[in-house]
């Protein structure tokens, strides 16, 4: 059978349905499934989808359509005109239609839209008849029409870059903004239809001189130049970038939705507004939403005017004086309220709906899952779970991991808040805080960032070009627009602190100030936000943790607990980062790095000492040296075993090259010398020897174990001293011994003879029976991964280093890729970076072979990741996969492994159902 590119959907009736995301684009099915669906049936504008296929095949032949596009279009236009009763071009009773985009997943505000398309000379005339001779409204129309279409279709989709400024939407504008100064109007609204027919002339005299073409006055030509402008916006410049940012493949394509115009702009019974069924911000189980009377959709998303709040419930501090749409039109509120109420329960899950009011009359224009954040997901899976909508299964998949990461992001410490008081106050559009300098474009936001500065984008209202700055800041503000304009709504998809309709800023671009009343603020200034609230505040506060107090996390991590199969433990090298990390549900630790002892807090005593021992000479020298640094290891081991009290602990053997360690400033080392008793020139002499030019594959990892077996000694003493005292205390230590670095068996072997021998003598020394433990490798080296059979006859246990093998399996410098990664990520040489997220098909190859020859050797093999990719969704599905034990990541990041580990199982289960 021929394939099938256009789908019809509206009177009841619709060719696809919901399933059909891929092919339909989700806007595309989801309206099919709104109009047909048996239980719905909702009044959709009637309308039809292109099929993505024909998006995919536009790119794959030269910008062409297939040769039966254009038949069934026509086929499918007919069937809309008998179902509307109006003929598209009729001058008598004219079909108008919209153009829009609508991809497999949501891109807010990234491809572009034509609406009021089959607008012309001719028929205007019939539309003012049809409109009750409102020739105001079809003039106004007109000019939309005029503008989009030359903005969209002509200029941006004909591949013209015009300069700052020099847009031809840009000069329409002046062109507007300068009749309105003329007559003295203060808004749009007071534009009569006079004013409008000559705005619209105007335009299009502008148009050929700046575009050197004329406006299309037909219909025809107009829905095929909307069609393709909307198919060339999917690779528009913001539509590649934010799809870059979303990992949505290159690949999908988008379908097109030509629908049934209908016009919330008709007058004061007419209105358009955007809803959910549950609050996107909060996650409260209440009908939350905006709308403006007299309006076309377009006003709500981008955020021009500030909406009234459709009930009680959606009204803020900041719309609190303005009508709802309840008190207003009670019985449309009515019939939307039960509508939505259906939607969620044919979903079974919270909806984002737009409807417009067309005289009195309601229609159905859109609805999808809805975006929310963090918070709000988590309380809408545990609620909708509560009240027996969804099995624990759904809940767990209802959340994603970079949402749980939210709740794990800061808010302003709430103590300290309370003495501060708000500059201004908006709406919450992202939840947490957020403080840093401010800055006044979405340039200025990625190359502030790119320094390492954190800051704020405020903007008078976002528009969707400021995609990129809103990723680089760390929250945004925006002194216009409403919960649904296009800032919070990709705020809160990335989960971002968001503030939005502040209307007591006023944004001067030009200066790079921030005005509120009456104080100024300038670029580099720090501000502070309150995403939850709204709030703005000047200067810097303090941010805490969120997490404390959740329960509702920390229910929800329980379920993710009960169906996850991999273990969670942490790398931890503090007990007080091993408490954090089992307060966040961590099953142990699968890395301690040794070496971090001697950075950071209470490290002077220990470096100094281990810094003696590394410039030490003789094995006697460094003897002495070991023997002074063991009761700080031994301290430090036993406080962290003692934290993890029952859960075991992978210590790894001292890992990094020495002369990482030698000091460089003159006061240290004159003290080391002196230590020493040995002269300057000496103690020179003797680092200068250290210095390797290659460190990262020179003397490190178990090779320094293997050189000076002293060092090893004992770091394997002080771990077994400090369990058998911790056993003598009746608690249940745990070690793991590990040893990094390695590359053939025979190190294993060498390093087997110390731990055996201080076993033996430490359980002798404490008079116990037995210290429960193991012995095993980490796994970095590739040569580590192709020999895992041998060193599984000697290794316990296995912990991939992916950090080290990523860097060896690529020979990419773990340090220095970022010189290059961003070109070859633009190139498409690399998808992403492969130090975030595992490379399945390279180093997953390498891990597959080591755990598949290691537990050949040795049944039972305890295999974990202790690399940062234990903590990164993706890749800790792909550990579940091939068999993990555990994965360990940061403390921050156990409750995320947890929930991407549960998903993993879920994952697993429904595609073998498939
Ligand atoms: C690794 O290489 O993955 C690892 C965990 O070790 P480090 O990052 O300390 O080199
Ligand atoms: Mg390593």
């Amino acid at each position: 059978m021929a394939k099938k590119y256009v789908y019809n959907f509206g009177g009841g009736k619709a060719d696809g349905n919901e399933s059909m995301k891929n092919l339909l684009g989700g806007k595309g099915a989801n309206l099919a499934e709104m109009a047909g669906n048996k239980d719905l049936k909702l009044p959709v504008p009637p309308g039809f989808t292109i099929t993505t296929e024909v998006c995919i095949y536009y790119y794959q032949n030269k910008k062409k359509y297939p040769a039966a596009l254009k038949k069934e279009v026509e086929l499918a236009l007919i069937k809309v005109e008998k179902l509307m009763g109006k003929k598209f071009g009729d001058p008598n009773n004219p079909l108008l239609v919209s153009v829009r985009s609508g991809a497999r997943r949501s891109m807010p505000g990234m491809m572009e839209t034509v609406l009021n398309v089959g607008l012309t000379e001719k028929t205007i005339p019939g539309l003012v008849k049809h409109s009750g001779g409102n020739e105001r409204f079809v003039y106004d129309a007109y000019r939309r029409l005029i503008m989009m279409y030359s903005d969209v279709v002509m200029e941006k989709a004909g591949g013209i870059e015009p300069k700052d400024d020099m847009g031809i939407r840009k000069q329409l504008e002046r062109i507007m903004d300068e009749a309105k100064r003329a007559k003295g109007y203060k808004t749009d609204t007071d534009l009569t239809a006079k004013d409008l027919k000559e705005l619209c002339a105007k335009f299009k005299i502008k148009i050929k001189e700046v575009l050197g073409k004329e406006f299309p006055d037909e219909p025809m030509q107009q829905l095929w130049g909307g069609i393709g402008a909307v198919f060339s916006s999917w690779n528009g410049k913001r539509a590649v970038s934010y799809r870059r940012i979303e990992a949505i493949p290159d690949e999908w394509g988008t379908a097109v939705n030509v629908q049934t115009m209908v016009f919330g702009n008709m007058g004061n019974d007419s209105a358009t507004g955007v809803a959910f069924t549950r609050n996107p911000g909060n996650g409260e189980d209440e009908f939350y939403g905006e709308y403006l009377i007299n309006a076309q959709g377009e006003d709500v998303v981008a955020g021009i005017r500030t909406p009234a709040p459709i009930n009680t419930y959606s009204t803020s501090e900041h719309n609190k004086e303005m009508l709802t749409l309840e008190k207003g039109m009670p019985k449309i509120y009515k019939e939307l309220y039960d509508i939505q109420n259906r939607l969620e329960k044919h979903y079974r899950d919270m909806q984002d709906i737009e409807f417009t009011i067309e005289k009195g009359r309601l229609f159905m224009l859109q609805c999808r899952v809805g975006k929310r954040n963090g918070p709000a997901a988590v309380r809408m899976a545990m609620d909708m779970l509560k009240d027996k909508f969804i099995s624990p299964q759904e809940a767990v998949m209802r959340v994603t991991p970079a949402q749980l990461d939210e709740l794990l992001h800061p808010i302003i410490d709430p103590k300290i808040e309370l003495t501060h008081k708000p500059l201004a106050k908006g709406l919450p559009a992202g939840p947490g805080g957020a403080c840093g300098q401010i800055v006044f474009s979405s340039h200025e936001a990625v190359t502030w960032a790119k320094e390492e500065k954190k800051v704020i984008l405020v903007r008078e209202e976002t528009n969707p070009e400021d995609v990129e700055g809103m990723r680089a800041a760390q929250a945004i503000l925006t002194a216009r627009g409403g919960m649904t304009s296009h800032a919070a709504l990709v705020a809160r998809g990335w989960g971002k602190c968001c503030v939005v309709g502040c209307g007591a800023l006023h944004v001067d671009n030009a200066k790079k100030e921030l005005h509120i009343d009456g104080k100024v603020l300038k670029e580099g200034d720090w501000i502070t936000l309150n995403g939850t609230k709204g709030a703005v505040y000047e200067g810097r506060l303090p941010m805490m943790d969120a997490t404390e107090e959740d329960t509702l996390l920390n229910s929800f991590l329980k379920i993710c607990g009960k169906i996850k199969r991999l273990g969670i433990r942490t790398n931890a090298d503090t007990p007080e980062d091993a408490a954090k990390a089992r307060f966040f549900g961590a099953e142990g630790i699968g890395l301690f790095r040794t070496e971090h002892m001697f950075y950071g807090k209470g490290a002077d005593e220990p470096l100094f000492l281990l810094r003696k021992m590394i410039v030490s000479k003789t094995v006697e020298e460094r003897k002495r040296a070991l023997e002074e640094l063991f009761p700080y290891v031994k301290k430090d081991i036993k406080g962290t075993l003692e934290a993890m009290d029952g859960f075991p602990v992978v210590i790894r053997l001292l890992d990094p090259p020495l002369h990482e360690f030698v000091p460089r400033e003159e006061a240290k080392l004159q003290q080391l010398a002196k230590d020493l008793n040995i002269s300057m020139k000496e103690l020179a002499d003797r680092a200068e020897a250290l210095h390797e030019s290659n460190p990262m594959m020179g003397h490190r990892g178990v090779r320094l174990g293997v050189t000076y077996p002293e060092v090893s000694a004992m770091q394997i003493r002080a771990i077994f001293e400090a369990a058998a005292e911790l056993l003598k205390e009746g608690k249940k230590p745990y070690p793991e011994i590990m040893v990094p670095v390695v590359c053939d068996v025979k190190e294993l072997n060498d390093q087997m003879a110390i731990y055996k021998k201080v076993y033996e003598e430490t359980v002798k020394k404490y008079g116990i029976k037995n210290i429960k433990c193991m012995f095993g490798t980490m796994i970095e080296i590739p040569r580590a991964a192709l020999v895992a059979d041998q060193l599984a006859t000697v290794a316990e246990f296995f912990s991939f280093g992916t950090n080290d093998m990523t860097q060896m399996g690529f020979g990419f410098s773990r340090d220095d890729i970022g010189g290059f990664l961003g070109d070859y990520i633009n190139k498409g040489i690399l998808p992403e970076d492969p130090f975030q997220s595992i490379d399945q098909v390279g180093i997953g190859e390498l891990i597959k072979i080591g755990i598949e020859r290691g537990r050949k050797a040795r049944k039972g093999l305890e295999v974990g990741i202790c690399g940062e990719h234990g903590g990164e969704p993706r890749s800790v599905e792909f550990c579940h996969r091939v068999g993990m034990d555990y994965v360990s990541c940061s403390p921050f990041r156990v409750p995320i492994a947890k929930l991407a580990a549960a998903q993993a199982v879920l994952k697993e289960k429904a595609a073998k159902k498939k």
